[in-house]
C-alpha cells in the first residue's frame, strides 16, 4: 500500500529529473513508523536533519552498501565508526562463525574476554584492567559510577557539544543564566539528576576553571578528546594538559571518552595523538569489530573498587559476549599487525579533505576540514571550529543539499552537519578521487 507521502516524495524525484530510484525504501519506512517510533531504533538515523527519509541497507560489501532498491553507495558512515575493515571482512566473519558454533552465550567466564583484555591493555600505559559491556553508552555510565564511588563525589563536569551515550546524568543542556551546572535536555531526565552535571566549554580551560570554583564535591571531568559528535573538533593538546592538572589539583578523576577515537585516531586513539594521561577510558564501536560492545579501563587501583572485588555496582547478563569478543578481537589483532595502517588511512582521509576543500573554494564555497587517522570531518564554516558553538555556525542547509545531492550520486555520508566520518582499509585513492569528483560536480550545483 503506497501513502499519500510516498507518491509526493516520489514525485518530486521525478520532477527534478532524479534518476535514483528509491522506492521500497521509502515504502519499507512508512511500514516501520507504523511499528518503531519514528521508524528507526537510533534517532539519527531517520535523515531528520538533512530533510530526506532513510535508506533501508540491504547488504554491504568491502567499502560499499547496497539499499533495498540495489542502489550501491561508497559508505563513510561505516555503522558510526566500528566497520574500519568495511563491510563482511573474512577475518572477522570467520571468527564470529566460529564462536557461534560453539553458543551464543554462557554468562560465565570465557578464555577470549581475558585474551581482548589483554590486547587493550598492553596498549595503554594507564590501562591495567579493563571491563567489557555491551555499548558504549553503558561504558560510559559505569566508568561515572566508578569515578563518583572511587572519589565519593556526586559532580562532573562535560563539555557542550560531547556526546557520551544517552544515561541520565548526560542528557544536559547548557543551564538558564551564568551558572555552570546544567539542565536536562531531554523530557524524562529528572533534574535532580542533571544537576550534578556541570558544563564547559570545549577548548576553553577557563569555563573548567569556573566549573572547579563552583563546586568543590566534583568527582570527574569527562571528555571526547577528539570530538567525533559535533562533527569532527579535536582539543588541543594544551588544553587537554589543562584539564589534567585541574584534575590532579582538586582530586577529580580524568575520563577519556574514546568510544569513537578509540582505535580510529590511531591504534592508541587520541592518546597515539597527543600526551595527556587520563585516569580511565571508554571503549567501544571498533573494539566490537561490529557487534554491540564498549569497555571501561584505568589503573588496577581504580578498577579494583568495581564488585566483585569492591563495593561499586556494575554487572551485565551479556557482557563479554563470546561472539562479540572474538570479532573484536579479530580486529584488534589485524589493526595491530599492520604499522602502517593508520597513516595509510590518515592519507586517504587527508586526501578526501583536501579535495573537498579544493572543489569547494572553487565554487567561493567555505569549507572546514580536519582529519584524524580514519576520522574526517568538513563544515561548511566560514571560521575554524574550536567548540560546540563555532559547530552550530555551519550552514546546515547547505549541508543538507550536499548530502542529499551525493547520496544521489552515490555516496554515503553521515547525515549530519555534526557527525565524523570514516575512512575504512578497503578504500583506495582512486575511490576517494571518484568521491572528490562527485562533490565538485555537487558543490557547482548547491551553491
Ligand atoms: C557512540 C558514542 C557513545 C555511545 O555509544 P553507544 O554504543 O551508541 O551507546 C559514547 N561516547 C562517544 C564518544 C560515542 O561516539
Amino acid at each position: 500500500m503506497h501513502s499519500i507521502f510516498t507518491c509526493k516524495v516520489l514525485k518530486k524525484f521525478r520532477k527534478k529529473g532524479k534518476t535514483v530510484e528509491r522506492r521500497r525504501s521509502l515504502e519499507e519506512f512508512e511500514k516501520a513508523k507504523k511499528v518503531i517510533p519514528g521508524g528507526v531504533d537510533s534517532p539519527v538515523r531517520a535523515f531528520k536533519s538533512v530533510g530526506g527519509t532513510p535508506l533501508f541497507i540491504e547488504r554491504g560489501e568491502g567499502a560499499y552498501i547496497y539499499d533495498i532498491d540495489e542502489n550501491r553507495y561508497i559508505d563513510f558512515v561505516q555503522s558510526w565508526g566500528p566497520l574500519i575493515f568495511g563491510h563482511c571482512d573474512k577475518d572477522i566473519e570467520a571468527s564470529v562463525i566460529g564462536a557461534i558454533k560453539k553458543g551464543l552465550s554462557f554468562g560465565a567466564p570465557t578464555t577470549v574476554e581475558t585474551e581482548l583484555a589483554s590486547e587493550i591493555v598492553s596498549l595503554f600505559d594507564g590501562i591495567e584492567k579493563i571491563r567489557f559491556v555491551s555499548s558504549g553508552t553503558e561504558a560510559v555510565m559505569s566508568a561515572i559510577r566508578l569515578a563518583r564511588g572511587y572519589t565519593g563525589r556526586d559532580d562532573i563536569v562535560k563539555f557542550e557539544g560531547c556526546y557520551h551515550g544517552h544515561s541520565d546524568s548526560l542528557l544536559v543542556q547548557a543551564g538558564s543564566g551564568a551558572v555552570t551546572f546544567g539542565s536536562p535536555s531531554s523530557p524524562g531526565v529528572p533534574a535532580d539528576f542533571t544537576k550534578h552535571t556541570l558544563l564547559a566549554r570545549y577548548n576553553d580551560t577557563t569555563s573548567v576553571e569556573e566549573c572547579f570554583n563552583n563546586s568543590k564535591d566534583i568527582a570527574c571531568v569527562i571528555i571526547e578528546p577528539i570530538a567525533g559528535n559535533m562533527g569532527l573538533v579535536p582539543a588541543d593538546e594544551e588544553f587537554l594538559n589543562s584539564l589534567r592538572e585541574l584534575c590532579d589539583k582538586n582530586g577529580a578523576l580524568l575520563i577519556f571518552d574514546e568510544v569513537m577515537s578509540g582505535f580510529r585516531a590511531s591504534l592508541k586513539g587520541a592518546q597515539g595523538k597527543v600526551k595527556t594521561k587520563p585516569d580511565i577510558v571508554t571503549f567501544g564501536k571498533v573494539i566490537g569489530g561490529g557487534m554491540p560492545v564498549g569497555a571501561f579501563g584505568a589503573k588496577a587501583s581504580i578498577m579494583d573498587r568495581l564488585s566483585p572485588d569492591g563495593p561499586i555496582y556494575q554487572a551485565g547478563t551479556l557482557s563479554g559476549n563470546p561472539v562479540a569478543m572474538n570479532a573484536g578481537l579479530t580486529a584488534l589483532k589485524k589493526l595491530k599487525t599492520d604499522p602502517k595502517l593508520y597513516e595509510r588511512l590518515e592519507t586517504l582521509a587527508l586526501r578526501l579533505t583536501n579535495g573537498l576543500k579544493e572543489a569547494a573554494s572553487e565554487c567561493d564555497i567555505p569549507l572546514q576540514t580536519e582529519v584524524r587517522g580514519s576520522m574526517f570531518g568538513f563544515f561548511f564554516n566560514e571560521k575554524e571550529v574550536k567548540n560546540f558553538d563555532d559547530a552550530l555556525k555551519s550552514d546546515t542547509k547547505m549541508f543538507a543539499r550536499f548530502h542529499q545531492s551525493m547520496l544521489d550520486e552515490g555516496v554515503y555520508l553521515a547525515c549530519s552537519q555534526f557527525e565524523t566520518g570514516f575512512i575504512s582499509t578497503v578504500m583506495d585513492e582512486e575511490m576517494i578521487d571518484e568521491v572528490v569528483k562527485k562533490a565538485k560536480k555537487v558543490f557547482g550545483s548547491i551553491k
